[in-house]
C-alpha cells in the first residue's frame, strides 16, 4: 500500500547568536522561524496517517518553550554568563551551536521519540525555515515501541 504524507506548519520568534561565525550571525539576532513537521505513512482503517490535533499536541510544546527565548549554546560563555546574571529573561541552553541544521535535528530527534506510539507513522521529516528562503531538513525513522 502507498504511503501517504501529511504535514503542519508552526511559527515562532526566537533569539540566538553563532560565537564562531566571523560575519554577522555572531551578533545577537533573532528569526522568525517557521517548522513544517511532515509525518509519512499508511493511512488507517479511518483514513489518517496521524490526527492533526494529535500532531499539534506533540509539537506545540516544543514551540511555547523557544518563543521569544534566546536558545544559547552551552559553550557560549559570553552569554551563559549574561543569563546568569540576568536570571528574568527566557532562555533555553543546547549542548550544540544554534545554526539551524543543529536546531533541525534536536527537534527532529525529540518528535521522533514521541510518535513512538503511533504505528502508523513511517517517517518524520522536519523542515525548519530560518529566514523566508533558507530551511535545513531532516528525516528520521521513529523508534517504534511494538
Ligand atoms: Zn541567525
Amino acid at each position: 500500500m502507498n504511503t501517504v504524507a501529511i504535514a503542519k506548519e508552526f511559527r515562532w520568534e526566537m533569539g540566538h547568536r553563532l560565537p564562531f561565525h566571523s560575519g554577522h550571525c555572531r551578533n545577537l539576532h533573532g528569526h522568525s522561524y517557521r517548522m513544517r513537521v511532515e509525518i509519512e505513512g499508511i493511512p488507517d482503517a479511518n483514513g489518517m496517517v496521524m490526527d492533526f490535533y494529535d500532531l499539534a499536541r506533540i509539537v506545540e510544546p516544543i514551540v511555547a518553550m523557544l518563543d521569544h527565548g534566546f536558545v544559547c549554546d552551552s559553550g557560549d560563555e559570553v552569554m551563559q554568563r549574561f543569563f546568569r546574571d540576568n536570571p528574568e529573561f527566557k532562555v533555553v541552553v543546547v549542548p550544540f551551536t544554534t545554526t539551524v541544521e543543529n536546531l533541525c535535528r534536536w527537534i527532529a530527534e525529540h518528535l521522533a521519540g514521541q510518535l513512538a506510539r503511533y504505528s502508523t507513522v513511517q517517517l518524520l521529516r522536519v523542515r525548519l525555515y530560518e529566514t523566508s528562503t533558507a530551511y535545513a531538513e531532516c528525516t528520521v525513522v521513529p523508534p517504534h515501541r511494538n
